[in-house]
C-alpha cells in the first residue's frame, strides 16, 4: 500500500462550508455537525463517478480519503480534483480484494461513512471474464465490508446499477420492480445490494444507501475531469464524442425498429454531477439515520440515440455522422427511471438538461480546458 498524505493547501474555503447548522445524531446519541467532522472514504475513488463526487463531497465541507488501484483510472485526476477543489486530498493506491491494505487505510485515516465504487463496470467484458467480475466486484466488497467491521466503520452509501433490472416489463422502473440481471455485471452488483442489506439487518452495518444508477454521462463544467475510457468505448456518449472529433467515421446506431418513435432505443441519461451531487444528499441521510434505502439515480426522462445525437449537435455545433446498424444483443428498447423515491427519501432530484450532458461531455472530449 502506498499512501500520500496530503494536506490542505492554497485554499481559504473551511470544513464548514455549505454544511453550518447540518446536525446529524449518532447511533450514541450525540449531536454533531457533519461538516465539520465527517471524513469519508471513497474506493474506486479516481473513477468517473467517483471523482466527480469526491470534488462535490471536497466543496461542501468533507473531508474525503481517496482508495484506487488506478486500475481503470489515470492519476492524473488526482492533480485536477486537487485544481478544481484547492484542496489536496490523501490517496491510497490499494486493490479492493487487499484486506490488509483495507484496515491500515482505516487505521491511518479513521472515516466515518465510505461510499463504495470500485468495480469492474464493463458488461461486455463481464461475460467474457465472468470470474474476474466475481472476485473484484464480490470479493472485494466482502473484504471491504470485513475490513470496515474489523475498525467500526458502520455506514456506507453504495454504487449500483439499473443493470439490476435486466429487461424491464415496465417503464418507468420503479425501486420495487423485480431484478433479474440479464449479465454478469448486473448479477455482481444484485448480490453486492444483497450482502449490504443482510449486513444492516443483521446489525454488523448501521445504515446503508443503495444507489441504482443509470446511464451517467456529461463531466465536470470545467473540462478537467470526466469519463476516460480504455480503447474503444463501448458506451454511446463517449462514441458519439470521439467520432465527433473525428477519431471514427461515423456512430453505429444500434437499430431502429424497437418500438420507440424514432426506432432507435431510449435511456436514462444523467448528468454525472447530478449523480455526484445525489451521493452528497444520500451520503447525509447515511450519517443521520440507520436502515437501508435502495433508490434510483436518474432524471426519469427517456431520450432516444438519434434524439441524443440531435442534442449533441444543437449544443455543441458539431456533426455526428452516423449509420444505421442491426440492434446490439442484449440491449433492450428502453429503459428509464421513476426517479420519485429519491426525491421522497434523499430530497435530492437531477437538474441538468440533455443540452448541459452534451456540452460538458464535449468540452471533457476536446479537453478546451488544458
Ligand atoms: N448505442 C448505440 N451505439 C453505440 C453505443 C450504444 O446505438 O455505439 C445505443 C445502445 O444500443 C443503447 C444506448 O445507445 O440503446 C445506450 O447504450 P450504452 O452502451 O451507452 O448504455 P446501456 O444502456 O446499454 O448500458
Amino acid at each position: 500500500m502506498t499512501v500520500f498524505w496530503r494536506s490542505r493547501v492554497g485554499t481559504d474555503r473551511g470544513a464548514n462550508d455549505g454544511m453550518v447548522g447540518e446536525v446529524a445524531r449518532s447511533h450514541t446519541g450525540e449531536s454533531r455537525n457533519l461538516g465539520q467532522m465527517a471524513r469519508i472514504l471513497l474506493t474506486g475513488g479516481a473513477g468517473f463517478i467517483g471523482s466527480h463526487t469526491a470534488v462535490v463531497l471536497l466543496e461542501r465541507g468533507y473531508n474525503v480519503v481517496l482508495l484506487d488501484d488506478f486500475s481503470n483510472a489515470d492519476r492524473g485526476v488526482l492533480e485536477r480534483i486537487q485544481r478544481i477543489s484547492g484542496i489536496e486530498i490523501p490517496v491510497i493506491e490499494a486493490d479492493i480484494r487487499d484486506e490488509l491494505a483495507l484496515t491500515r487505510a482505516f487505521s491511518t485515516f479513521p472515516v466515518d461513512a465510505v461510499i463504495h465504487f470500485a468495480a469492474k463496470k464493463a458488461v461486455g467484458e463481464s461475460e467474457v471474464e465472468p470470474l474476474l467480475y466475481l472476485d473484484v466486484n464480490i470479493v472485494g466488497t466482502v473484504r471491504l465490508l470485513a475490513a470496515m467491521q474489523r475498525v467500526g466503520v458502520s455506514r456506507i452509501v453504495f454504487s449500483s446499477s439499473a443493470a439490476v433490472y435486466g429487461e424491464p416489463e415496465i417503464c418507468p422502473i420503479t425501486e420495487a420492480a423485480p431484478a433479474h440481471p440479464t449479465n454478469v455485471y448486473g448479477r455482481t452488483k444484485l448480490v453486492m445490494e444483497g450482502m449490504i442489506t443482510d449486513l444492516v439487518r443483521t446489525g454488523a452495518i448501521q445504515s446503508a444507501a443503495v444507489l441504482r444508477y443509470f446511464n451517467p454521462v456529461g463531466a465536470h463544467p470545467s473540462g478537467l475531469i470526466g469519463e476516460d475510457p480504455r480503447g474503444v468505448p463501448a458506451n454511446l456518449m463517449p462514441y458519439l464524442c470521439q467520432v465527433a472529433r473525428r477519431r471514427h467515421p461515423f456512430l453505429r446506431v444500434f437499430g431502429d425498429d424497437y418500438p420507440t418513435p424514432d426506432g432507435s432505443g431510449i435511456r436514462d441519461y444523467i448528468h454525472v454531477m447530478d449523480l455526484a451531487e445525489a451521493h452528497e444528499f444520500a451520503l447525509r441521510r447515511t450519517l443521520g439515520h440507520g436502515g437501508i434505502v435502495t433508490v434510483n439515480l436518474g432524471t426519469g426522462t427517456g431520450y432516444s440515440v438519434l434524439q441524443l445525437v440531435a442534442a449533441f449537435e444543437a449544443a455543441t455545433g458539431k456533426k455526428v455522422p452516423y449509420s444505421i446498424m442491426p440492434r446490439r444483443p442484449g440491449d433492450v428498447a428502453e429503459c428509464y427511471a421513476d426517479a420519485s423515491l429519491a426525491a421522497e427519501l434523499l430530497q435530492w432530484r437531477a437538474t441538468r438538461t440533455i443540452e448541459d450532458m452534451c456540452r460538458d461531455a464535449w468540452r471533457w472530449e476536446s479537453r478546451a480546458a488544458f
